[in-house]
C-alpha cells in the first residue's frame, strides 16, 4: 500500500502540525480531515512512496533506468544478469 503525505490547512494538532503520512489504497478516497483534530487538510501531490522495492534506489528496475547493469553472483564465475543492458551471464 502506497504511504500519501499530506498537511493541514487550518490549525493543526501534534499529528498534523508538521504533515502526516497515511498508508491507504492506491483507490481510497483522499482524506479531508486530520483525523486527530478534524481540522481541514489536504493530500500533498507527489508520486506516493510504495512499501516496495520499487522505492529502493538500488533496485534493478531504477538501476536499468539509469542506465546501469546489474549482475548477481549465481555460482562461482558465473554472474547473472539482473538489470539494464548486456549478456544475460558472464562467465569468469
Ligand atoms: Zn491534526
Amino acid at each position: 500500500m502506497p504511504l500519501y503525505e499530506y498537511e493541514a490547512l487550518g490549525k493543526t494538532c501534534p499529528l498534523c502540525a508538521n504533515g502526516f503520512e497515511v498508508l491507504q489504497a492506491m483507490d481510497d478516497p483522499p482524506l479531508e480531515r486530520c483525523p486527530e483534530c478534524g481540522q481541514p487538510c489536504r493530500r500533498i501531490i507527489s508520486a506516493p512512496r510504495a512499501h516496495s522495492r520499487a522505492s529502493d534506489p538500488l533496485s534493478p528496475a531504477n538501476l536499468a533506468a539509469k542506465g546501469f547493469t546489474q549482475y548477481r553472483k549465481e555460482t562461482p564465475g558465473v554472474y547473472r544478469k539482473t538489470a539494464g543492458q548486456g549478456p544475460d551471464y558472464i562467465k569468469r
